[in-house]
């Protein structure tokens, strides 16, 4: 289990943007995270998978454990290696490279079979990516670069995949075969903390979700239960 426990974190000393949060993504489920603009989700990623540091941020309270052992003192390829994997906001691909050399990145082992078997495993997945294997990935429409994110992340078999708003963007026939591939995804073994501000989507696929407003977990409900609260019905819903 990935466990966050009374987390505080500030930026550059000062700004406290979590406060006291207490999240877990048990072994193989979906958790999905609810917020609007500026409640802290990519923090809560952040401060998972080592990335405080070069934004300037860190904990000052709390703690980050992956079965038990503490993991917030692992640098981002330290939490990769311990078997977490992550897509953050606005994808980040090296658009100058090839689909399949950006994939290659996403492998954090040299050994051949292991590599065959992620490509595999990414190109049945992703079959766009398949048919564009040698193209550069600039050339990837939004949706396909998304999923090119996705595909790389998932080269080092993490148990754990963090998604920053997956279907930001997206035309909703891409938010439908977005949905689709989270769960195709965890049907495979793989736990997903879906960080989206599309509520409707991530309720839809997660068993257990959390709403964060201004850095504070204020709602920590099974996701039937969230799609039937008239709070979220009405601000994240759209639902009278
Ligand atoms: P969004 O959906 O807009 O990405 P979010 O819920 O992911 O929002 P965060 O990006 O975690 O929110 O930001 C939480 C708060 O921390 C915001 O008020 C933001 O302005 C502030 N913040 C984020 N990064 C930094 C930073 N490097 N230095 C100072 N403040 C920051």
């Amino acid at each position: 289990m990935l466990a966050i426990e009374n987390l505080d974190v500030v930026y550059e000393d000062v700004i406290l943007v979590l406060k006291s949060v207490t999240l877990e993504v048990p072994r193989g489920e979906i958790v999905a995270l609810l917020g609007a603009n500026g409640a802290g989700k990519t923090t809560v990623l952040r401060a998972i998978t080592g990335l405080l540091d070069i934004h300037r941020g860190s904990i000052t309270r709390g703690s980050v454990t992956l079965d038990g052992r503490p993991i917030d003192h692992l640098d981002a390829p330290g939490t990769v290696a311990a078997g977490i994997g992550q897509v953050m906001e606005g994808r980040r691909i090296f658009t100058e490279f090839t689909v399949e050399e950006n994939l290659r990145i996403g492998a954090h082992t040299a050994d051949r079979d292991t590599i065959g078997a992620g490509l595999e495993r990414a190109y049945t997945l992703f079959p766009v990516l398949a048919e564009r294997r040698t193209q550069v990935a600039g050339y990837l429409s939004g949706g396909e670069q998304q999923m090119l994110a996705m595909g790389r992340a998932l080269m080092a078999q993490p148990d754990y995949l963090l998604l920053d708003e997956p279907s930001l963007g997206l035309a909703p026939l891409l938010v439908q075969q977005m949905k689709d591939l989270i769960l195709e995804i965890n049907e495979q073994g793989t736990a997903v903390l879906l960080v989206e501000q599309n509520a409707a989507m991530a309720l839809s696929v997660a068993s257990h979700g959390y709403v964060l407003e201004t850095g504070k977990i204020v709602m920590d409900k099974s996701a039937e239960a969230l799609r039937a609260d008239d709070d979220i019905r009405e601000f994240y819903l759209g639902l009278a």
